[in-house]
């Protein structure tokens, strides 16, 4: 497991009583070419000598871009090459050869473990952290955690820091260049906050990640973000496809990156979520696809067991952008009884499965993605599947 740096919990709450709690980045800037104003930004945190995380491929593209933008406003700009894990071992090894630098800030430039990898670091220097995301495809860049991997890329748990970000810097003309199907797991993965938020905040036990209680706020945005995508997530991935940056692209990123980041955070996670992170015990799953892809299947699945009439709009959606909403675009059958029982059992193995209003079980997890496969099954054979196809290659 991942070292126990911090626990959010044990300076939260105290007994019997626990707050309601929210934490955010302290500054979020999002528009197409601000990658190149990092260094303008960066007098936000004094920064006179920062570090540049990048993997190799990330400093030849959006790093170049940083590294130029620092140099405009005479802050030095040390480079240093992400591996492409986010472990504890290339975390350390970051460590060792920074920690002689005299650096007041890291910019961590590049996808989901590149970022968290970033956070990391920045916690151990005792510096703050900037983050420029180059996909719009996880929940990463605004949060004050990490998931940790081994070297081989297994989940090794959390590591939770005292201080969120001080800035996020999304690009969206970078973001927008990405595969379409990045922005899409992205909605997936956004997609899931409105419905984990409400039910946590239904249970009087339900927590979010800092272990106390959901705000309204939180609610609140998880609504604004659910609405943003049924709205406009079609649109924005047509967009993307035509290598458009406009409005629609605007809100989505909008919403994957800062409402859905804030929202997992504050807001809570539920069942969904428990069951998108159990799909990875499956191997053909966790080979093959991604995360918001998994929390697709775990949203529908949410909402099966929650009776909840929006089941049929969320598989809808799903299916009109590309996310999978059957076993079959999972890469798995009905039939495959020990693999859903191995989801299902794992899914039990979270705590955040408990965050749900009613007593969750064993069956009643299982049960619920069942139906959401059936119900995914229906709505792929009226919608089709030419989205779902494109995505994946097909
Ligand atoms: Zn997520």
């Amino acid at each position: 497991m991942a070292t126990d740096l911090y626990s959010p919990g044990e300076i939260f709450t105290d007994g019997d009583s626990v707050p309601r709690v929210m934490i955010a980045p302290q500054r979020y800037i999002q528009g197409e070419g601000v990658i190149d104003h990092v260094g303008r930004y960066m007098s936000l945190v004094n920064s006179q000598r920062a570090a540049v995380l990048a993997s190799t491929r990330g400093h030849s593209a959006e790093g170049a871009r940083v590294m130029d933008s620092l140099r405009q406003r005479n802050i030095t700009g040390v480079a240093t090459t992400f591996d492409g894990e986010c472990s504890l071992e290339e975390v350390n090894k970051q460590v060792e050869a920074l920690k002689g630098e005299n650096l007041d800030c890291l910019v961590a430039v590049g996808g989901g473990k590149c970022v968290d990898a970033g956070k990391c670091i920045a916690y151990r220097l005792d510096i703050p952290v900037v983050i420029v995301p180059s996909l719009a495809s996880n929940d990463a860049p605004c949060s004050a955690l990490s998931v940790m991997y081994s070297p081989e890329g297994i989940n090794n748990g959390v590591e939770y820091f005292p201080d969120s970000p001080a800035l996020v810097v999304i690009d969206t003309g970078v973001v927008a260049k990405a595969s379409e199907r990045f922005l899409v797991a992205g909605m997936g993965d956004a997609m899931a906050t409105w419905y984990e938020a409400k039910a946590c905040l239904a249970n009087p036990n339900g927590r979010n990640s800092v272990g106390t209680r959901p705000t309204l706020a939180c609610a609140a945005m998880g609504e604004t973000c659910a609405h943003t995508l049924y709205e406009y997530g079609v649109a924005a991935s047509a967009s993307i496809v035509a290598d458009r940056c406009d409005d629609a692209v605007e809100r989505v990123v909008e919403a994957n990156t800062l409402i859905s980041g804030i929202g997992f955070e504050s807001g809570g996670c539920a069942a969904a979520h428990a069951i998108a992170v159990a799909y990875t015990h499956v191997k053909e799953v966790h080979d093959n696809y991604l995360h918001g892809e998994m929390v697709a299947m775990g949203t529908l699945a949410h909402l099966m067991m929650e009776k909840n009439e929006d089941a049929r709009k969320a598989a809808e959606f799903f299916a009109r952008v590309g996310l999978p909403i059957h076993f079959g675009q999972l890469s798995m059958t009905k039939e495959q009884t020990e693999d859903i029982d191995t989801v299902a059992e794992a899914s039990m193995g979270t705590g955040i499965i408990h965050n749900m209003p009613m007593t969750v079980t064993t069956e009643l997890v299982r049960d619920s993605m069942l139906s959401a496969n059936e119900l995914g099954e229906v709505v792929a054979s009226e919608i089709g599947d030419e989205a779902y196809r494109r995505l994946q290659g097909e």
